[in-house]
């Protein structure tokens, strides 16, 4: 079983909350049992949540809604038109067409293959109309992407399936959409990722992805779900705001992925994308790792983080500062425990 490593920091001061009194707050810190990330969480916070994370202004989201609608180059069938394709070699028709999802290059890419897809017709939709339908169509198409470039291309192995969701999060088209990037070696985290459970692999002799969902479960503190062959948690030690973890079984690269995969991945996101919208965030980062294409190990299996990002609200305040940014920590909001509690409604 995995070791859950934790440790509490403490905080002097005459606080002029407490009549100039002496305060003491007690701040425990978490490390991830594989690659050591930090994380926070001062109950003393608790009461400033409302201040770091100042809820959604729906009439100011409604309003950019409609204002970036008008330019939009995907609604409509502009995309027809307006975004670029893939060679004839590549693929025949230029882009990849499933139900209302169509996949097709970025314009500005940040790796050998950075494809877009287009997450159905409407221009903006809430967290809690993310149908499990429509992320199976849009997931379908980035995994027969991902095919298409292991035939043409075997010297690019490292791919993520990503998405940015409103502009606090770092997108700069609000039409709902993901990112596919695949390159010839793996980005930072990605990186880490990979050589930490090669590690872990070579030192136990199990894969540690298999010990985490057998911890978390037998445990059952922030286990939430199993849907087929995925698993849905609350991250231990989280990278960004409410992180759930989904581990896919025994699934070492996007090249495994079944309809049951693809399934799954769409029925949790669609469940996580809810449950955000019940606590009132409306912006959202995820991203998929796979394993690197056909050189599996036995140390890895896909992984998927997703997190909340600042609530869309005008003069807005970024979650992402010197500490995380630059020291790398994270600052958890919600206990992980308590948010696998306000989860496992949804699932
Ligand atoms: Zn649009």
């Amino acid at each position: 079983m995995l070791q859950w490593v934790s440790w509490t920091e403490t905080a002097r001061f005459h606080s002029p909350l407490h009549n100039g009194n002496l305060d003491e707050q007690i701040i425990e810190v978490r490390q991830d049992p594989l690659t050591g990330h930090q994380s926070i969480y001062n109950t003393a916070l608790e009461g400033k949540a409302s201040i770091l994370f100042p809820a959604t202004d729906q009439n100011y989201l409604e309003e950019r809604a409609a204002a970036t609608k008008a330019t939009c180059f995907l609604c409509d069938g502009k995309w027809r038109s307006m975004t670029p394709s893939y060679p004839k070699d590549f693929i025949p028709q230029g882009r990849l067409l499933q139900g209302e999802a169509v996949l097709f290059p970025n314009l500005f890419p940040l790796s050998a293959y950075h494809a877009v897809v287009m997450v159905g017709n409407k221009h903006y939709r809430p967290l809690n109309d993310f149908p499990e339908d429509l992320l199976a169509d849009a997931l379908t198409l980035a995994v027969d992407f991902v095919r298409i470039c292991a035939e043409k291309t075997p010297n690019i192995p490292f791919f993520t399936i990503n998405a940015n969701y409103l502009f606090p999060a770092g997108a700069s088209v609000t039409h709902p959409h993901l990112q596919i990037l695949g390159a010839t070696q793996p980005g930072t985290h990605h990186r880490l990722l990979l050589n930490t459970s090669r590690n872990y692999k070579n030192l136990t002799g199990v894969r540690y992805w298999d010990e985490l969902v057998a911890s978390e479960r037998q445990e059952n503190q922030r286990y939430i779900a199993q849907i087929d062959e995925t698993h849905w948690m609350a991250a231990y030690s989280p990278m960004g705001v409410n992180e759930i973890l989904a581990v896919f079984s025994n699934t070492p690269s996007f090249l495994q992925w079944k309809d049951t995969h693809i399934r799954a991945a769409a029925r949790g996101l669609s469940r996580v994308l809810s449950s955000y919208h019940a606590l009132g965030f409306s912006t959202f980062n995820f991203s998929c790792f796979s394993g690197p294409l056909r050189q599996d190990d036995g140390s890895f299996t896909c992984v998927l983080r997703i997190i909340v990002r600042q609530n869309v609200t005008p003069h807005y305040r970024t979650d992402d500062y010197y500490f995380q940014k630059l020291l790398q920590n994270e600052i958890m909001i919600v206990r992980p425990e308590k948010l696998a509690e306000h989860m496992r409604g949804f699932f």
